[in-house]
């Protein structure tokens, strides 16, 4: 089969995928070698059988409903990549927007101590890692089937990030952090995407997301759990005027900034994804 021929028999496989001319384009890419350039110029270059059966096969998967980044098994976040599959989360463009904030509030000129609560992928901690280089990172993740998706992402983009897997529910994990009886290792930023779904939200889910795990989307009932113990748990280990910033469902901004103050967190603000929701709250401990 030639470019040419695979790329109409993909149209007529894709043709009810939103997205179909993006996805085709990614998954040529991706599973036959054919990039965009060579598309154009050799539409009669023949394939392999294996390329195209593995395009043809990916993009009946795709049909079905299956998210496209799981059948590349990579996403790009913040212009890096990195490896996805079931049981990891799949990096979203709204997380670039915690990070942005991240980084404008602690300022890219001093070294930091972060914290990420609930890694998954590690698209934040590797990010963050990489765009304050002097910092030292610090990523949990409880999931055994993501974590070796964080420990592989950490590892292939070269980031400095230490690992812990544990539950950030429980508070004998924040011993890890000690140095000493008085004494926490200097952390002024905790970071974290946690689940944040409701009850109704897992009811509702798109096809796609489906299929993502349902420990890294429900966030309990009214989709605040993790809020609620992280402020109130993790705050422990925060140094004099730190931060704490969360990705929030652009429902919850009222709901996360009250558990901030609550938790005696002050100045607290919001922030945008670029889609003008609102998906970042956060706070400091003075
Ligand atoms: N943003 C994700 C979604 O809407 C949810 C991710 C999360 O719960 N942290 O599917």
């Amino acid at each position: 089969m030639t470019v040419n021929e695979l790329s109409a028999r993909l149209d007529s496989i894709l043709r009810e995928v939103p997205d179909k001319d993006f996805d085709k384009m990614c998954l040529m890419e991706d599973l036959c070698g054919v990039t965009r350039e060579q598309m154009a110029i050799y539409p009669d270059k023949k394939l392999s059988e294996a390329a195209v059966n593995a395009a043809v096969k990916g993009a009946r998967r795709r049909a079905a409903g299956y998210p496209l980044q799981y059948i590349l098994g990579k996403w790009e976040f913040y212009g890096r990549s990195f490896k996805v599959g079931e049981g990891v989360l799949i990096p979203r463009p709204d997380t670039e927007a915690l990070v942005d904030e991240t980084i404008a509030r602690l300022g890219r000129n001093k070294p930091h101590g972060i914290l990420d609560l609930c890694s998954g992928s590690g698209c934040i901690a590797v990010t963050l890692a990489k765009e304050l280089p002097e910092s030292s990172v610090y990523a949990v993740e409880l999931s055994p089937e993501a974590f070796p998706y964080l420990a592989e992402n950490v590892r292939a983009n070269g980031a400095e990030v230490k690992l812990l897997k544990g539950d950030v529910m429980n508070g004998a994990l924040l011993e890890n952090f000690r140095i000493s009886e008085e004494e926490y290792l200097d952390i002024d930023c905790i970071v974290s995407n946690p689940p944040y779904l409701t009850d109704r939200e897992m009811e509702e889910l798109q096809q796609e997301v489906t299929f993502e795990p349902e420990t890294a989307l429900y966030g309990g009932t009214d989709g605040l759990k993790f809020y609620r113990v992280i402020a109130c748990l993790w705050k422990e280990l925060l140094k004099k005027d730190g931060l704490m910033i969360f990705e929030i469902g652009t429902e919850q901004a009222e709901d996360v900034k009250k558990i901030l103050t609550d938790n005696g967190f002050t100045d607290i603000f919001t922030a945008n994804d670029a889609t003008g929701g609102i998906r970042v709250a956060g706070g400091y401990l003075r």
